[in-house]
């Protein structure tokens, strides 16, 4: 008999399901009227008897939260639940002020869904938690954020590698902000993405998996996933079984740490929320389907598909509907150009290539400085050759950096390209007269002499002469003389 061959990694697929929380924009906290405000640094500004459980107080549903839920739930093709309710999820925690949490349980307000190709299998809402803050020896609890509204998305256990959960993280982060129902920040703790990882080798979800959480970034997102599966294969290989647990990410070290044995959810002990009212989405004419798609935006993907039918690159057109600063600001640009939508690719180009580059290594500044009316003159003295495409990139820098009008900038910095040929005779004549060797060559038939003349006008005009005009002028010069 064969000697049969040792497992290897490749003898095992990975399986990955995603649960991601987001933070939801409303004014006020998902059950009372206080300020929803994550940017609040006072601790405990925003709180009222409600939220700090009070006894004899009671919860109330905040309408926006929902329909924000129904937004990205329509959003996604999912289906709005008919009959929905909120639960009590029991748990001791200091940051629980109830010792429960309102959430969803068996009855969320959608199911199903997909996004970039992940199905989706349920979006709840519940409340946040409040946040602990430990060291000096003691432990304080800010209650700004009990209570805040808190959408969860899970999906099916459908991802076979790490990029793909990367992208749906991606996806979703841009069709929140799309939707404007979460500012969806992941170093800000406003959206956090857990993991679900397992390995095996029929493909599907082992029993005992590992959560993992603290996932700050979309790159870790990758990175976590990927580490957590190769060390599974690594402990099933040396004989050991995966325990069912939840590990944080450690940043710093790259790689996961036990945190807990994770709890089934008969620990929690849900049962209906007696506090607030049943509801049933079709009979309020608010959470209706038709009410909540009809108002929706345009999503990422129409933005995307409008992109490449005006012309752009697929590639363009990927870049600049990948977030929401960007193709706002290009969607402000064709407005601005409607009545030249021929130089709708010459634009995408600059925002792609100078505008992508100078903000790639300027963060932070992105599209808050420059303004699509300055751009659009821009385009128009690129492609007019009032500018050269050299100077261009110089203009658009300080546009980007610090605003300002494509025209002073570019008389400031003398790039104003000289196009007319009146102006641009005496240097030509200047540079065939510094060069006589050279003009030699050209008569006696060396042609591509005529680049190196062209450039030494380019230098005689500082840079400002249109190399176009100037090569015209040139060979006109050349054969009149001759
Ligand atoms: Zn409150």
């Amino acid at each position: 008999m064969a000697q049969q061959t040792p497992a290897t990694s490749s003898d095992y697929r990975l399986t990955v399901g995603l649960e991601i929380h987001a933070e939801l924009a409303t004014k006020t906290k998902m059950f009372c009227n206080s300020v929803n405000d994550p940017e609040e640094t006072m601790p405990n500004a925003n709180v009222c008897p409600v939220c700090m459980a009070h006894p004899g107080t009671l919860p109330t549903i905040n309408r926006e939260a929902v329909k924000h839920v129904l937004r990205v739930g329509a959003a996604i093709n999912g289906n709005f639940a008919d009959y929905t309710e909120f639960d009590r999820k029991s748990y001791f925690y200091p940051d629980i002020p109830k010792g429960y949490q309102i959430s969803q349980f068996e009855h969320p307000f959608i199911s199903g869904g997909e996004l970039v190709g992940v199905p989706v299998t349920r979006i709840h809402l519940e409340e946040d938690t409040a946040r602990s803050i430990h060291g000096n020896n003691q432990s304080l609890v800010d209650f700004n954020r009990a209570g805040v509204p808190l959408m969860e998305l899970v999906t099916e256990p459908a991802i076979h590698d790490a990029k793909t959960a990367g992208e749906f993280a991606r996806a979703l982060q841009l069709l929140l902000r799309t939707l404007g129902v979460s500012h969806a920040n992941l170093e800000k703790g406003e959206m956090r993405v857990e993991a679900n990882v397992s390995v095996s080798k029929d493909g599907t979800m082992a029993k005992k998996y590992v959560e993992v959480k603290n996932i700050n970034s979309f790159r870790s997102v990758e990175r976590a996933i990927t580490y957590e599966a190769e060390r599974q294969i690594a402990l099933i290989e040396s004989g050991g079984s995966v325990s069912q647990e939840t590990r944080g990410w450690n940043e710093d070290k790259q790689e996961t740490f036990s945190q807990r044995v994770k709890e089934g959810s008969a620990d929690y002990r849900y049962f209906p929320e007696p506090d607030l009212p049943k509801m049933m989405l079709s009979a309020d004419p608010e959470f209706s389907r038709n009410t909540i798609v009809a108002a929706l935006p345009e999503l990422p993907w129409n933005r995307h598909a409008r992109y490449v039918a005006l012309g752009l690159k697929v590639d363009d057109a990927t870049f600049i509907a990948s977030t929401l600063e960007r193709s706002t600001f290009f969607d402000a640009v064709l407005l601005h150009m409607q009545e030249d939508a021929s130089h709708v690719p010459l634009a995408a180009n600059y925002v792609v290539s100078d505008l992508g580059g100078y903000y790639a290594n300027n963060p932070g500044v992105e599209y808050k400085n420059i303004s699509a009316e300055s751009f659009v003159e821009l385009i128009r003295m690129v492609s007019s050759n009032e500018l050269s495409s050299r100077g261009a990139k110089d203009v658009l820098a300080v546009m980007a950096e610090k605003g300002g009008v494509p025209k002073d900038i570019a008389t400031e910095k003398d790039l104003l390209q000289v196009s007319d040929p009146e102006a641009l005779k005496a240097s030509v004549r200047e540079v065939l007269e510094a060069n006589p060797a050279v003009v030699e060559e050209y008569r006696a038939g060396k042609e591509s002499v005529l680049q190196f003349l062209v450039g030494q006008g380019m230098k005689a005009t500082r840079g400002a002469g249109n190399p176009e005009i100037l090569r015209e002028l040139l060979t006109e010069e050349l054969k009149r003389t001759t």
